[in-house]
């Protein structure tokens, strides 16, 4: 009996199967034909094709633009430890508010134009907030620094792609999270960066100009304490006649004889001792002279907690350029040699021989001037005083007839211009035995106190008790 129906679409692959056993060329031929012929097939392997085709095209693509990358592109990577980093992100700052500023008077040109479409300026910033500890509460300078991301920055004719990248890893003594940032160039236009890079240092020295980086030790780094400070005026510490000049005379003739240290193989290096009782001017001293010589400062105290003689020598072998060393209370090391509790802990924890090692060992900053300073030198031993170590020893006393006429002078001069006030105010000092006995801290205090009234100074005094240091 014939099959009335016609076989279902559904046996066409039991048809297929019949088929597939069949050698020969012709047979493969006929085979192919019959795949091609397939509906599902022919769909299935155009989706194959196409999506092998995309993947050669892609990787294509990829390997162009990495041999394209490599054959014209140029980058430059800079990490968050190297000097100039900072230097980097103040160009930047400065970059994105001179590119707001002229934006639109800005010429046109094809690259130019759709770039300023898809980047019309940096926009992923990040705040930077400077508060003045003392201004009015409402001043506080903001300025916009570029954030994290990709950035694309016109810079003359060439175009710059900045990638400004946070790492996962933080320094473990800062706690600040190490960043990167990379910037990329046509290879043809290479020289950019040694223009960007000399802007950026001079934009950063002139923002330095007339001021002092103070330092302090962050575990194993000296880092920047705050913003920098307006240099202090030389004359605006008063010392005994000839002792300033005495010691600024040294430290000048120090730093022309480089040449003659080096050659003679010698470490060039000075050290400066400066004792006397507390508020006597000793820090301030210290700090106008970096700025009248223009230098930083790093500041270290000896007693400080966490600060042992490893991580001293080590911070004494990176000190920043153009930097005086000031250690404080390094009588501190010296009381450690002698008393230490029954458990073997002094209360500090440089030594003796770890400060004396730091000064002088062979790993300590081949180039630099330190300064120590001590409220109590009876406790300081004679191996400090030597070449290298301490070349220079000045006692910084309590304020002397000359001292205290001059600190009179720099508040009093405008109100008191006959001296009148201040002849009474001597004799009252003379008679009151406060000559040599009292700290120029102390007299600056009541300076401060009696501001614009000499007649309130001159009252008061009696409240500056000789003896009394700070009073
Ligand atoms: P020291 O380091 O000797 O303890 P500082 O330099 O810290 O003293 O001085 C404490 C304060 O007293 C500062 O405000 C400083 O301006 C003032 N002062 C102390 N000595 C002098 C001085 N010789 N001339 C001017 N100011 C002084």
């Amino acid at each position: 009996m014939d099959n009335p129906n016609p076989p279902a679409p559904s046996q066409q692959p039991q048809q297929l199967a019949q088929h597939a056993p069949v050698g020969g060329s012709e047979g493969l031929g006929a085979y192919f034909a019959q795949l091609t012929g397939n509906p599902f097939f022919t769909a299935g392997f155009g989706l194959a094709a196409l999506a092998t085709a995309a993947r050669i095209g892609q990787k294509g693509l990829t390997q162009g633009a990495s041999l394209l990358r490599r054959r014209m592109l140029v980058d430059l990577e800079i990490t968050r430890h190297d000097h100039a980093y900072p230097w980097l992100l103040l160009w930047m700052t400065n970059f994105h508010r001179t590119q707001a500023a002229t934006q639109s008077s800005s010429k046109s040109g094809v690259l130019s134009t759709l770039i300023r479409r898809i980047n019309p300026r940096l926009h992923h910033l990040q705040v930077s907030t400077v508060q003045s500890q003392t201004g009015p509460a409402h001043a506080a300078h903001f300025s916009f620094v570029p954030g994290h991301g990709k950035h694309i920055l016109r810079y003359g004719s060439s175009f710059i792609l900045v990638d400004r990248q946070r790492e996962k890893a933080f320094n473990l003594s800062t706690g600040e999270p190490f960043e990167t940032i990379t910037l990329t160039t046509l290879y043809s236009q290479r020289n950019v960066f040694e223009d960007i890079f000399a802007e950026a240092h001079k934009m950063h020295q002139q923002m330095q100009e007339g001021k002092t980086v103070i330092y302090n030790a962050m575990g194993p780094d000296w880092t920047p304490f705050g913003e920098a400070k307006r240099k202090r005026p030389l004359d605006s510490v008063i010392l005994e006649r000839g002792v300033k000049e005495r010691i600024v005379q040294d430290v000048k003739a120090f730093l022309t004889a480089r040449n003659w240290y080096l050659d003679r193989g010698i470490p060039y290096r000075r050290g400066y001792l400066l004792y006397g009782p507390p508020g006597t001017g000793k820090s301030s001293f210290i700090q106008a002279l970096a700025g009248h010589l223009d230098f930083n400062i790093a500041i270290l105290n000896v007693s400080q907690r966490g600060l042992h003689d490893d991580r001293l020598s080590h911070l004494l072998t990176k000190i920043p350029p153009r930097t005086i060393v000031l250690l404080e209370d390094v009588d501190v090391a010296f009381a450690n040699r002698r008393k230490q509790d029954s458990d073997g802990y002094s209360g500090a924890t440089v030594t003796f021989s770890g400060l004396l090692n730091a000064l002088d060992g062979v790993a300590s900053a081949e180039e630099r001037i330190v300064f120590l300073t001590t409220n109590f030198v009876e406790r300081l031993d004679e191996a400090l005083i030597r070449p290298g170590r301490v070349d220079m020893t000045v006692r910084l006393g309590e304020a002397t007839e000359y001292q205290i006429g001059q600190l009179w002078d720099r508040f009093y001069a405008e109100f008191d211009g006959s001296g009148e006030g201040k002849t009474r105010f001597m004799a009252k000092v003379k008679r009151l035995g406060l000559t040599d006995a009292v700290s120029t801290a102390a007299l600056q205090g009541l300076f401060l106190y009696n501001k614009d009234d000499v007649e309130g100074a001159i009252a008061m005094v009696e409240g500056l008790t000789a003896g009394r240091g700070h009073g």
